[in-house]
């Protein structure tokens, strides 16, 4: 099988670029290379013959007919997008080119592809999205795949156009079309501008640690590499048309979370102070969603897919890696103002 996997130097991209690998796809990694972007990520597996590297922008359509044409997919898993909600506050454009724009020029790349090959059966374009394109949750409750849409940030309302684009083409053009709306990543390989690499990072430099607001928004929180498990579920597993939502079970405030790194810090990198005295509330974002929650059981019954660490596991684990991993990180500091940014994103 080969895959077709958009956004493939990002975060979740590079995951699940490496467990398709290891899993036997043959994978074609299409990725701009955004500041949020690491081709360092792929490095263990840039040589491995099965992977390929296509430098592209799926705002060039012309040039994503002529990666179709060359690489022939069995499926595309579109992960590429503008991701950092505080970034689509400040300047929405990007967001709306590339998430509904891009996801538009896919659709249509994939549309003239699938139909020029004769429309077999077995071809899938695997959208992926977030679970903020429900809006937010009051104090009980939770998403499940058929709350209404109700997005808050431009960010989150880029997502929903876009997940609504790729149902209207499986609807009119009968593109073998799955879903998924996946609850908060953690993990990794996380570009530092969002809260938990931030607050690692800000821990260790011994500078303030941003929490937005009084700390009590609610997040569901997914290690990614389940995620990137949970994907590939889905990828071959689904249905045609069906949309699930994938989380972990693990909600948490955003101080829970903040509070929870502090105390992997204290255990592994003992400092002279615990680490949770550099907190420190800042204004809170506008239209900051309250709480989000995912029930998993339609994932969970239908596909067989459960997370297979806990927060306090992946957490550990992601310390651990970004206190070994420095030369991965540190380059990216300096990258379009990542450094400076009090970059709470959750
Ligand atoms: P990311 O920002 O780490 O990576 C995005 C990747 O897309 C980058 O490699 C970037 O270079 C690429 N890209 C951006 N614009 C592009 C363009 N115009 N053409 C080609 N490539 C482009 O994002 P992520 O956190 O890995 O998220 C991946 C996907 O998963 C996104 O669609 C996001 O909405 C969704 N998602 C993320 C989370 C999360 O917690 N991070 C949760 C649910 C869903």
């Amino acid at each position: 099988m080969k895959l077709l996997v958009t956004g493939g130097a990002g975060f979740i991209g590079s995951a699940v670029v490496k467990l398709a690998l290891k899993r036997g796809y043959e994978v074609v990694n299409l990725d701009a290379l955004t500041y949020a972007s690491c081709l360092r990520s792929l490095s263990d597996v840039s040589d491995h013959p099965a992977y390929s590297f296509e430098k592209a922008d799926i705002r060039d359509r012309s040039k994503l007919d002529q990666i179709f044409a060359k690489h022939k997919p069995d499926a595309v898993m579109h992960l590429a997008a503008e991701s950092h909600v505080d970034r689509s506050i400040d300047g929405p454009s990007a967001f709306i080119e590339t998430n509904i724009v891009g996801t538009f020029n896919l659709l249509e790349a994939s549309k003239s592809y699938w139909q020029v090959s004769g429309q077999p059966k077995n071809f899938r374009f695997h959208h992926v999205s977030t679970d903020e394109v429900f809006g937010t949750l009051g104090e009980t409750g939770m998403f499940t795949e058929t709350t209404p849409y109700a997005p808050n940030s431009p960010y989150s309302a880029s997502k929903a156009a876009s997940d609504h684009l790729v149902r209207a083409w499986a609807e009119t053009y009968g593109l073998p079309v799955v879903l998924s709306n996946c609850s908060n990543n953690y993990g990794p390989r996380q570009f530092p501008e969002k809260l938990v690499p931030v607050v690692i990072l800000n821990a260790l430099a011994g500078k303030e640690i941003p929490i937005y607001g009084n700390g009590a928004n609610i997040r569901d929180w997914l290690f990614v590499e389940d995620h990137a498990d949970a994907l590939l579920h889905v990828l071959e597993r689904s249905a045609l048309s069906e949309s699930y939502n994938i989380g972990g079970e693990n909600e948490a405030t955003n101080l829970q979370i903040v509070n929870l790194i502090c105390a992997v810090l204290d255990d592994l990198r003992p400092a002279q102070e615990p680490y949770k005295e550099q907190i420190r509330f800042v204004r809170d974002r506008p239209g900051h969603d309250l709480r989000y929650a995912i029930d998993p059981q339609k994932i969970r019954n239908e596909l067989g897919w459960r997370p297979s660490v806990t927060l306090e596991q992946g957490m550990r684990r992601t310390v651990e890696w970004y206190l070994n991993n420095q030369d991965w990180w540190a380059p990216l500091l300096m990258r379009d103002g990542a450094g400076e940014r009090l970059g709470v994103s959750a």
